[in-house]
């Protein structure tokens, strides 16, 4: 068989993810430390396992209606509405998916025609522009700067508008930069937008987690509600990532069309899971705020003695990354995260796995223990300075 021919000839054409290929040696090493994969170090609060252990015992075990249960969708509804000001009707504005991925990849499927393109600021989360691939669009990327906190400027923005240009992909707060965009950046955003059709598709996964100030969603404000698809999950929020759940939440004939491609695709979202996000929706507030605390302050640490040991770090805001600087280690970011595997055995990640602007930086993960990260900071420390020994600089 020639599968060369039989195969879709744009999946093949697709890169697998970067990312990949540093576990597959992380697997094989013995007291490896891995700041690499980008998943809650904590298991899912007691509570909301023990609602979906219940659900099983009660024998609940069937699909539910498509768009998930409506007791669910009336929690989602409730907890948008308590911690971020975002109105949706639960009845016709939500629908439950399998993890914030599918809703992410619904998204660009129920907007795209073939070859209208996608703006995506980069780096980010590596899933962007192969679905919007795959759903016959044109990524466009944008590359967002350090000197702008990795914020997207209005100016970027209009920089990068073509009349194909059909939707904006904001994924704030940012994988891998821990960037944010606040409100002031939101209405300037909005501002160049006012005057053309294109579509919002804000991925607020990481909404849970910003450090000094709430996260404000593009849906917050007023004018663009109607052209904003938020999508959201437990995976970060409540360290459920196993659990697959994950929704998406926009205007009514948005979701209508959303609802046919799952409903036909997926059928409905895990039954077992939707029980408990239910309960992670109703008394999880607490479990989010303890969550955070720990990883601010593992954040403040890590950055703090990331510029200790002389590596440039922009202060990250939000989510769950530190994003520095290596340049000055005179190595590519690919070529820094091989070495530091192979020498000092620490996994972080090549900042070129995010896509054109990620070059340059590398990408820890700080849901992980205490003792993991003081631990890889001394062996960071350790690379270093044999680096600079071996480049006659030390
Ligand atoms: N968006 C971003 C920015 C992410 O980092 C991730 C997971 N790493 C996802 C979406 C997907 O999360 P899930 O499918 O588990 O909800």
């Amino acid at each position: 068989m020639n599968y060369e021919t039989i195969l879709n000839q744009k999946i093949q054409g697709i890169q697998p993810s970067g990312i990949r290929k540093f576990f597959d040696i992380l697997e094989e090493m013995k007291d490896a430390i891995s700041l690499g994969i980008g998943e809650p170090d904590f298991v899912t609060p007691w509570h909301i396992r023990d609602a979906g252990i219940y659900s099983l015992e009660r024998g609940y075990t069937k699909y539910t209606s498509n768009a998930g249960m409506a007791e669910l969708r009336r929690e989602i509804a409730s907890y948008l509405d308590r911690r971020f000001g975002l109105k949706y009707d639960y009845a016709s504005q939500i629908l439950v998916t399998v993890g914030g991925s599918e809703a992410l990849d619904l998204s660009l499927r129920v907007l795209l025609n073939p070859g209208d393109e996608v703006i995506i600021p980069v780096p980010s989360f590596v899933c962007y522009g192969p679905l919007t691939e795959m759903a016959g669009g044109v990524p466009v990327y944008v590359e967002l700067k350090a000197e702008n906190q990795f914020r997207l400027t209005p100016e970027q923005l209009k920089a990068a508008i073509t009349p194909r240009t059909k939707a904006l992909v904001l994924p704030f707060p940012s994988n891998p930069t821990g960037g944010i965009m606040e409100r002031q950046d939101l209405e300037a955003l909005a501002q160049v937008l006012r005057d053309t059709e294109i579509m919002v598709v804000s991925d607020e996964i990481y909404a849970e987690l910003t450090y000094g100030q709430r996260h404000v969603s593009m849906a917050n404000l007023e004018e663009m509600y109607d052209r904003t698809i938020v999508v959201n999950g437990f995976s970060k929020s409540h360290a459920m990532t196993g659990w697959r759940m994950g929704y998406v939440c926009a205007p009514k004939p948005i979701i209508q069309c959303l609802t046919k491609l799952h409903q036909f695709g997926i059928m409905s979202a895990p039954t077992v899971s939707q029980y408990a996000a239910i309960e992670a929706m109703r008394n999880g507030d607490r479990d989010i705020e303890h969550m955070r605390e720990e990883y601010d302050s593992r954040r403040r640490y890590l950055v703090e003695n990331l510029r200790r040991i002389g590596l440039s770090c922009f202060e990250p805001k939000g989510a769950f990354y530190v994003f520095p600087d290596i340049r000055s280690t005179g190595l590519t970011s690919n070529e820094f995260c091989e070495r530091f595997l192979r020498e000092e055995r620490v996994a972080v990640i090549p900042g070129s796995a995010f896509g054109p602007g990620g070059e340059g930086f590398v990408r820890a993960c700080y849901a992980a223990s205490m003792k993991d990260i003081s631990e890889a900071i001394t062996r960071m420390d350790n690379f270093l300075t044999n680096l600079r020994h071996s480049q006659g600089r030390g």
